[in-house]
């Protein structure tokens, strides 16, 4: 017997000192984690003794005995991975958990942290768990509601992932945590404010914008960012207004990551079983009439190269009424690339295209609604003259780049597509900010192990973590480690004594925000949003209704009624 990690497992590592017997891998401290798609359990280690479900904040372990037909085939996942020789022979030493230290003097110290995703949340709960530290954190958050890129881009259908919110309401609760919410720094407050009141102000602003294709028609209505349709359906109140032209039957994304796929798994996913999701309303009525009955996933390179996640890709299989075709062109793995794959079995790329080749060998059910995985092949021109009528697509090669990963090259050979929607799925940008230095070519913040820098100077007290410090990649719980490597490099600062103290007390920083914020909302008053949203999704068996609208937040913040 033994226990097994699922498709929702976080990253985040909290199971890992769990485990007595340092069965689950790759630990943070061993080469394969920075770039794991999620952690496994040994099969042979493993002495099933639960302490990791316990732990795991997105109930993403379960015993063997548990497994149904939707997970079981988790079971050989987490085994093969251990296949890998280089993996085999690790410390049967329970591991430590990895967090920062501090052997300063005990001076108080006052952290504002700018956004509130899970870099924000992980980089709180880091500094506020520094055994013998002093500290009071300041979370300042521009919307009324956090919780960033966890309430606004994890799918919908993906609640076990979203349960990572209760151990970042755990760290919200902390007498020592302040929530400043419905406050943008840069408008209400400037990063001087913030600097003058805070021994140290660590940026963790995630990746506001999003990457474009540049070419012709990509501004046609009909063609968007598939980051503006994440944010439509997950009810951000920037993107309430929005709405998406769902009446053509063929829809395209283009991208090969997790983004595309979880917006294609929604554009065809049953709208009745959407409705049981926290869904933004709106949404899930627009899906109900949606009359798209195909999405093709556009990936410019092979199979071997898709940057999506084995989960990911296996989930499109489970999908009710919804078939996986894979186009044969373009689908071919070239010989190098195939003794790659089967020397390394365990490999993320071999087992990506091990699922693919399933795809393509199921004949098709004609359930009526289709995801299509068409690979080597990029947009050349969005079509149409009032709106998007189609997409031009053109063959590509793939050829070794100067690294010796293949790159695609595009071929004269061009098709046409007729689609009413092309959603881009090419990545999210982050945004420069007043007073901060940008990388324009990464689009990050630039910063040694979090520290910002500005040409080679290190701006003392200024931090960065998650997307805005290392780009947007990984998953959730990539962020914890990013979160800690920042705070170690500010206590450091701090230990050194090289932070310069804040003008003026709590109460003082306090009276500032109420005089230029009038309109900031507290822990309370999040509370008091969760509470009320929660209690509208009961009514319609939902985990909440999302409130989308910032004046109806604040009415029900301030308890006036809402009809
Ligand atoms: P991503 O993983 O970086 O994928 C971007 C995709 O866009 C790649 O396939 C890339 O192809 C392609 N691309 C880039 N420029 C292109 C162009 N000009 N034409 C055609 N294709 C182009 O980004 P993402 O999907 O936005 O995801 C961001 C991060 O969030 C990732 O770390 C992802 O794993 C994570 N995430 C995770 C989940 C989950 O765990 N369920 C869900 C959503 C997001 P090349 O590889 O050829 O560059």
């Amino acid at each position: 017997m033994t226990h097994v990690i699922l498709r929702s497992c976080c990253n985040d590592a909290t199971c890992v000192p769990a485990c007595p017997v340092n069965c689950i891998h790759p630990t943070p401290d061993e080469p394969g984690y920075g770039t794991t798609e999620m952690l496994y359990i040994d099969p042979d280690g493993c002495v099933d003794c639960g302490a990791c479900v316990d732990v795991c904040p997105v109930e993403a372990i379960a015993a063997d005995y548990d497994l149904t037909e939707l997970n079981e085939r988790y079971l050989d996942i987490n085994a093969l991975y251990f296949a890998n020789p280089a993996v085999q022979g690790y410390s049967s030493t329970p591991a430590q958990a990895h967090r920062p230290t501090w052997a300063g003097e005990n001076a108080p110290l006052r952290v504002a942290i700018v956004g509130s995703g899970p870099s924000a949340c992980y980089a709180a709960e880091t500094l506020l768990a520094v055994r013998g530290l002093d500290v009071e954190v300041h979370v300042y958050e521009r919307l009324p509601v956090p919780w960033g890129l966890v309430r606004f881009g994890v799918a919908p259908d993906h609640a076990p992932t979203k349960a990572v919110t209760a151990s970042f309401m755990r760290t919200a609760g902390r007498a020592n945590f302040f929530f400043h919410l419905n406050v943008e720094v840069g408008l209400d407050l400037t990063h001087e404010d913030l600097m003058a009141h805070h021994h140290a102000v660590v940026y963790a602003v995630g990746a506001r914008s999003d990457r474009r294709l540049d070419v012709p028609g990509e501004d046609l209505p009909g063609s968007r960012a598939a980051t503006d349709f994440v944010a439509w359906y997950n009810g951000h109140p920037d993107a309430a207004g929005a709405s998406f032209d769902l009446s053509a039957e063929r829809a395209v994304v283009v991208g090969n990551g997790n983004v595309a796929l979880d917006v294609a798994r929604i554009l065809v996913s049953d709208p009745a079983s959407l409705a049981r999701t926290d869904m933004a309303a709106h949404a899930v009525a627009a899906l109900r009439e949606s009359k798209v009955r195909e999405v093709v996933v556009l990936g410019r390179r092979g199979p071997a190269q898709a940057a999506y996640s084995n989960p990911e890709l296996l989930e499109l299989g489970h999908l009710p009424g919804v078939d996986v075709v894979v186009e044969p062109d373009g689908f071919e793995v070239d010989d190098a690339t195939e003794a790659a794959l089967k020397a390394e079995p365990w490999s993320a790329a071999a087992r990506k295209v091990g699922h693919a080749r399933e795809y393509a060998a199921n004949a098709p059910s004609g359930a009526g609604r289709r995801i299509v995985l068409r690979y080597s092949a990029s947009p050349v021109e969005v079509l149409g003259t009032e709106r998007v009528q189609g997409l031009r697509i053109a063959r590509n090669e793939l050829v070794p780049g100067p690294d010796g990963t293949l790159r695609a090259r595009q071929t004269d050979r061009t098709e046409d597509l007729d689609c009413g929607l092309v959603l881009r799925s090419v990545g999210y940008r982050s945004t420069p900010l007043p007073g901060l230095p940008f990388d324009d070519a990464t689009g990050t913040i630039p910063n040694a192990a979090g520290r910002v820098v500005a040409g080679q100077d290190p701006l003392v007290g200024v931090y960065v973590t998650g997307w805005a410090k290392r780009g947007p990649s990984g998953v959730i719980g990539t962020n914890r480690r990013c979160a800690e490597e920042t705070v170690q490099t500010l206590l450091a600062d701090h230990a050194a004594g090289n932070l310069n103290p804040p003008i003026g007390t709590t109460e003082a920083l306090t009276e500032l925000i109420l005089e230029r914020a009038p309109h900031a909302l507290d822990y309370r008053d999040w509370r008091a949003i969760d509470a009320h949203e929660r209690a509208l999704g009961k009514e319609h068996g939902r985990p909440r209704t999302k409130l989308v609208d910032v004046a109806e937040m604040l009415a029900v913040a301030r308890g006036v009624a809402v009809s």
